[in-house]
Order: structure tokens, then C-alpha cells, then sequence
């Protein structure tokens, strides 16, 4: 394997040792180089032999640079590969029920372990080989694993995939050589709840202290499903089930390891009607990412804001437009901000979920064309707020490809989408703009 160079940082190691935009890297330290991975790991070390091609011919630099420095290579991905994607066909798969005419990157599958390391990105294992494993073993890499379950026949059932239930050895293997792994378990009721979750927390736990941490998050099921595997989303009653069978290993492991390894995604509590823990219980928020602990962290940090913030702007209403799981915490944050600064109306909109179908629930999968339809009739007062996550990362487009400003235009309001930050939260809806 060789991959092109397709530019060189000015003043980088790389700089100096006259490698150029267009050379072919061959190897590092003796090693070819197949991706980001190879070369992050390689070229960690302080003396560094490079091998380029240039012109039909070899050329060797020799680098010495302090250990861990970029080379300062580019190239033209940023995996310096092709991303890999599933080879699975889950019951459960979120993708494949989403309505077509969305954008192509929404429908890709990645199910990329290198991407599991350097972004967070769940894998699933069953496209790695054991040539894989090893590798990821020696390049001492904590990946984040989607395991679901582990009885293997229902792994294979669940991911539609014959090979998923051997590919469970790997998560031992890799918890045995010392890895830290972070896992997430999707859970469908009727599927793998339950005995079957017990049953998948109780081998997981067998693998502590090399769990870091484990997420159970529950099916989101949309009304695109026509012709899949027929599922249920939770209700109350099997919401609250699913978080006493959680209790059980939490408690088992906290005893043990002073740690849960294993939370609940906040919508359980919600659906559940249940009180959302205390902000000890989530210890360092280990699966924040994953909707574990985002309401409780976005309430304590609401009423650390609260001590220290001061509100002289006179009169003021703002609207909040969020998912309708949230919207009980978003009304409960409304009054104690009304009740702190009395100048200061917040009304909470919760928007249900017409594109997707009014089964999915979270605030970050709501569309421009919702938020309009629902809103374009109410006095939304000097500002709206809405999660950031419903915006790209990158852009502000929403998931049905409508632009910020198409949104603002329509509504004629000032939009200002906000993050899961409290204290972020509370000066947007006083009007505190830095
Ligand atoms: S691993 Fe399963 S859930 Fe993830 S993208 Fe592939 S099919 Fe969908």
C-alpha cells in the first residue's frame, strides 16, 4: 500500500526533510503505510525514516522531531482510505428507515474502527478480521463497540448477519488484552430486553474493569418502516422495566469497581415518567454523546448559571422549540428562570415529529419544515431558540436541507440555535449575546 501526498504544513518535519506535495509515501520506521492509523502510529516516534517515491525513484529522509509531532503530511482524506461501511442489515437500523430524497451522506453506513477512535463512532465488528483485532490490540486503540447483545444467535437475528455472533469474541479478546471499550446496546422491546438484557449487562460486567462504560438507548422507530421487522417502541411500562434491569448491574458494579459501567439514555426516564438521577449518578457523563445525562447536566448547569446571572433588560419573551421527550424539562427550566428573573417569559414549544412520525421524539431530528408548519401561527416574541443539534455540525442546514436563514425568513423572528450548555442556554434566553 502507498498513499499520495497531497500537500506538506510549512515549517513541518516533513517540510524539512524536502518531502513535497505529489511524492508517494511508501513507509514509516520500516512500515507501509495503508491509513491515518499507520501513520499517526508509526511516525510517533521522535526519529523517523520516511520512505517516499518521487519520480519512479525511492528517496529516504530520516526526521528527528519530538515524539508525538505531526509529520505534517497531508493527504487527500482524512483516513487516507476509503471508509468502511457496515455489512449488516439491523432490524433496528435507523438509516433504513428514513424517507429517500434526504442527502446521500445521510444514508451511508459507516461502521468504520478507525473512525471508532479517532471521532467516537460505534462499531459493530463484524467487517474486521482477526488481522484486524490484532492490529487494533497493539496500536493500543479503546474502541467504541455496538454490541446489542451477546447471545450470539439473537446478534445474528438483530444485524441480519450470520457472522455477528462470532464477532463477539473480539470484544473479549480485546477487553482481556487490556483495552478500555466503550459499548452501546440499541434496545428493541420484546428483542433484547429484559432477560436478554440482563443476561448481555451480566457478560459485559464479566469483562470489568475493561468496560468503561455501557449505553443502553432505546429503538427509534420512524414511519418509514413499511416492509421491515416489525418493531414496538417503549412505553411506559417497559421503559421502567428496562431501567430496573440497568439498576441491577449498576449497583453490582459500583459495589465492585466504584463505577455503573452501564446508564440509561435519558428518553427511558422521560418515557418512563420517572425522576431523571442526580448528576453523581452519571459520574463523568462517560456516554453524554450517546443522550446519557444530557438532561441533568443541561438542569445543573441551568441552576449554576442562575446563581451568577444578572438580568436588567426589562421585559422579554423568548419561545423554545424542542422534541416532545424534553419538553417536560424545558418547561420545568422555564419557571425557574421566570421564577428568577420575573421580566423574563419563556414559553416551551414541543414539536412533534410529523417528517419522521411523531414516534421519534428527540429534538435534534426535527426539520426545518416542522418547525415552520408548527410555528408560523404563534407569537413567538423577540426570539426563538432551538437546539443546535438540529443543524449540521458544520452548517446551519437542517436535516431536510432548509438553511438557517430560509427558517428565520419565514417566521420573521431572530432564530438562535442553542447548545446542551446551561449556562449558554440561559444567557440566550436573556438576550446575552457575547
Ligand atoms: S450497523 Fe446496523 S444500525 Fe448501523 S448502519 Fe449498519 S445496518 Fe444500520
Amino acid at each position: 500500500m502507498s498513499v499520495k501526498v497531497t500537500g506538506v504544513d510549512k515549517h513541518s518535519p516533513a517540510a524539512r526533510a524536502r518531502i513535497k506535495a505529489g511524492d508517494t509515501l511508501i513507509s514509516i520506521n520500516g512500515h507501509a503505510i495503508a491509513d491515518v492509523l499507520d501513520y499517526m502510529f508509526y511516525a510517533a516516534e521522535d526519529r523517523t525514516e520516511v520512505v517516499c517515491e518521487r519520480d519512479g525513484k525511492e528517496r529516504k529522509s530520516v526526521i528527528y522531531k519530538s515524539e508525538y509531532d505531526d509529520l505534517g503530511m497531508q493527504f487527500d482524506s482524512f483516513l487516507m482510505d476509503q471508509k468502511r461501511s457496515c455489512s449488516n442489515k439491523c432490524i433496528f437500523c435507523f438509516i433504513d428507515q428514513m424517507p429517500p430524497g434526504m442527502r446521500e451522506t445521510l444514508y451511508f453506513k459507516d461502521d468504520d474502527a478507525r473512525l471508532s477512535f479517532l471521532q467516537g463512532n460505534y462499531v459493530t465488528l463484524t467487517n474486521l478480521t482477526d488481522k484486524d483485532i490484532q492490529r487494533i490490540i497493539d496500536m493500543r486503540l479503546n474502541i467504541n463497540v455496538s454490541v446489542h447483545t451477546t447471545n450470539p444467535e439473537l446478534r445474528c437475528k438483530m444485524m441480519h448477519n450470520r457472522f455477528a455472533g462470532d464477532k463477539l469474541r473480539y470484544i473479549k479478546m480485546m477487553a482481556e488484552s487490556g483495552l478500555m471499550l466503550n459499548c452501546q446496546i440499541v434496545c428493541c422491546p420484546g428483542i433484547n430486553d429484559g432477560d436478554e438484557l440482563r443476561r448481555t449487562l451480566t457478560d459485559l460486567y464479566s469483562l470489568m474493569p475493561n468496560i468503561q462504560s455501557v449505553a443502553v438507548v432505546p429503538v427509534g422507530i420512524t414511519k418509514f418502516r413499511q416492509g421491515l421487522y416489525p418493531l414496538e417502541i417503549f412505553n411506559a411500562e417497559t421503559a421502567a422495566q428496562t431501567i430496573d434491569v440497568i439498576a441491577e448491574t449498576q449497583q453490582k458494579s459500583l459495589e465492585k469497581f466504584g463505577t455503573r459501567m452501564v446508564f440509561a439514555a435519558d428518553e427511558f426516564y422521560l418515557t418512563a415518567g420517572r425522576p431523571l438521577p442526580e448528576g453523581d449518578f452519571y459520574e463523568d457523563y462517560p456516554q453524554y454523546e450517546n443522550g446519557v445525562g444530557l438532561c441533568r447536566s443541561l438542569i445543573d448547569e441551568v441552576d449554576s448559571a442562575l446563581k451568577v446571572a444578572e438580568y436588567d433588560g426589562g421585559k422579554r419573551k423568548v419561545t423554545l422549540a424542542c422534541g416532545t421527550a424534553a419538553a417536560v424539562v424545558h418547561k420545568m427550566l422555564a419557571e425557574k428562570i421566570s421564577q428568577n428573573f420575573p421580566d423574563v417569559e419563556l414559553n416551551v414549544v414541543p414539536i412533534l415529529n410529523r417528517f419522521f412520525g411523531e414516534t421519534i421524539t428527540v429534538s435534534g431530528l426535527i426539520t426545518a419544515q416542522d418547525l415552520v408548519a408548527q410555528l408560523k401561527d404563534l407569537d413567538l416574541g423577540d426570539e426563538l431558540l432551538i437546539s443546535k443539534a438540529m443543524l449540521k455540525a458544520d452548517e446551519p442546514i437542517f436535516l431536510d436541507d432548509a438553511h438557517l436563514d430560509d427558517v428565520r425568513r419565514e417566521l420573521g423572528v431572530k432564530i438562535t440555535p442553542t447548545a446542551n450548555d446551561g449556562f449558554e442556554y440561559l444567557d440566550n434566553v436573556l438576550g446575552i449575546h457575547y
